[in-house]
């Protein structure tokens, strides 16, 4: 017997249900940087301001420790409630549930450059690796396959299949607050940079940095990207040895996800954070060529 996970008819449904807005997903994604850019013509006060960098960097380290580093790669342990919390906070980050995105996140590793089959290598296309993937129907449903471990959680297939309702609740709450100037800073705008902000770790990347391992790919250490992405921009140490917690393997490698999610550690709320063994922190000495 193989563990339930989500039933067939469950995936069937959400993947009819998605089928049936196939260009809804772009119309919205496309609406969504027109408002974000209508931002730009309203002037925020100091209050709306803060708002907009606490929604980017909150939802930023949503990314970074919840979908990537537990919901992707298992890091670190933590309850099922904070799992959840993890989750749910995910999603306000519009940037679908936690099955896909850990689903998705999983086949780059394993298929990582590989042209057509990594949902997003440069070698497809900068445009591509960097934002036309999100577009591309191929990867639009939850690769359940992927996420076996995952999907016996049944609120995690909810929030994964109805992701779109906590960031709508997040957007109607803030309007209700603050008004226009309030949801287009605090929401759209923060959300668009922080998607094209995310977008930098599937394309920038894996262009330019330097890197200290010789991963089989063409990921690369960035301390400008580490810097944007609270810690994500250690990106070659990262396909190096990616169960590791830690992206930024010494002291002066920024790791902010990393020191947040030591203080989650301190009080209780997650355990176990898996940090690199010391064999993994060396670079191998990179073999000549073969005549
Ligand atoms: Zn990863
Ligand atoms: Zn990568």
């Amino acid at each position: 017997m193989t563990t339930p996970s989500a039933s067939p008819r469950e995936t069937l449904d959400a993947e009819s249900f998605y089928s049936k807005l196939s260009h809804l997903p772009t119309l919205i994604y496309w609406g969504i940087h027109g408002l974000a850019l209508m931002a730009l013509f309203t002037k925020p006060s100091a209050g709306i301001l803060a708002l907009a960098l606490a929604m980017f960097w909150v939802r930023m380290f949503a990314i970074t420790g919840g979908y990537h580093r537990y919901f992707s790669h298992k890091t670190y342990k933590t309850s099922r409630a904070f799992q959840f919390v993890l989750a749910l906070l995910g999603t306000t980050c519009v940037q679908k549930g936690p099955l896909w995105w850990a689903g998705i996140h999983r086949i780059h590793h394993r298929e990582s450059d590989v042209p057509g089959k990594d949902p997003h290598s440069p070698k497809d296309g900068f445009w591509y690796s960097h934002a036309g993937w999100v577009q591309d129907p191929r990867w639009e449903p939850t690769p359940f396959r992927e996420i076996k471990d995952l999907t016996r959680y049944p609120e995690l297939r909810w929030l994964n299949r109805w992701h779109f309702v906590p960031p709508a609740v997040v957007g109607v709450t803030i309007y209700a607050l603050g008004g226009w100037p309030a949801l287009a800073w605090g929401f759209f705008l923060s959300t668009v940079v922080l998607w094209h902000s995310t977008y930098t770790i599937n394309s920038l990347s894996h262009l330019f940095g330097s890197r200290r391992y010789e991963t089989g790919d063409t990921s690369r250490n960035n301390p400008w990207l580490a810097i944007l992405t609270l810690g994500e921009g250690w990106h070659n140490n990262h396909h190096h040895y990616m169960a590791s917690c830690r992206n930024g393997f010494f002291w002066w490698e920024w790791d902010p996800t990393y020191y947040v999610l030591r203080l989650l550690g301190a009080v209780g709320l997650v355990w176990d954070i898996r940090e690199p063994p010391a064999s993994a922190l060396e670079p191998r000495q990179e073999l000549p060529e073969a005549a």
